[in-house]
């Protein structure tokens, strides 16, 4: 099981934000943006880089750029809370839409939409999914971009269940999965606990 849970003070208070129920939407989005760049930057940390010469006022000296191309993923909809806090530092990525929901009473993913384009496959991917609770979304959504030729690919997560972090892993022992947070366990709704709620609903207000 390839999971990280990334520690940082910044991380632990935009995430007590989210958790409280009397955080309102804008408060909500701001600091689910907050925490998606403080992950981009902390997963982004040791990216390959390719070195090039250029010419400061005064000389010539060594400049450093990312060597890969990325592809962000978000899994509507509350996976659009974290889209600009990635392409904030990955200004150029591709960005693909991935819409998957969730059956009320089977808790199953049901998909609806995708929009991933051809020649994805020497893309780095980041899927942008913020509620790891049963894995099926996310296992689905990266089932779709390794049908299409993904091969290098990262789930970003804010809170995850340890039973959708097994689900996923097992499904996808090759995909790296940065979390926020491990919470303790899902519910009889399979919402996750302590959780905070519908990240879709408290996110658009719905
Ligand atoms: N999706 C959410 O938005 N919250 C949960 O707790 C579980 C799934």
């Amino acid at each position: 099981m390839k999971l990280t849970v990334l520690d940082h003070a910044l991380l632990k208070c935009d995430l007590s934000v989210l958790r409280d129920k009397h955080t309102p939407k804008e408060l909500f989005r701001a600091s689910l943006g907050r925490i998606a760049e403080i992950m981009a930057v902390e997963i982004c940390a040791k990216l390959p880089l390719e070195t090039f010469l250029l010419d400061t006022p005064l000389e010539t000296t060594t400049g450093y750029r990312l060597k890969e191309k990325f592809l962000i993923v978000p899994v509507l909809r509350a996976g659009l809370g974290m889209q600009d806090g990635f392409l904030k530092f990955l200004p150029h990525a591709t960005v693909s839409h991935v819409g998957i929901s969730r059956d009320q009473t089977t808790h199953e993913p049901h998909f609806y939409y995708s929009n991933i384009p051809a020649n994805i496959a020497e893309l780095h991917g980041f899927v942008l999914d913020p509620m790891l609770a049963t894995g099926g979304s996310a296992t689905m959504a990266v089932k779709l971009l390794k049908e299409k030729g993904a091969k290098q690919l990262s789930l970003v997560s804010v809170v995850a269940a340890p039973e959708g972090v097994k689900r996923f892993s097992d499904a996808h022992p090759d995909v790296h999965i940065y979390a926020a947070v491990l919470d303790r366990e899902l519910n009889a709704n399979k919402y996750i606990l302590p959780g905070l709620g519908d990240a879709g609903d408290r996110l658009f207000g719905t």
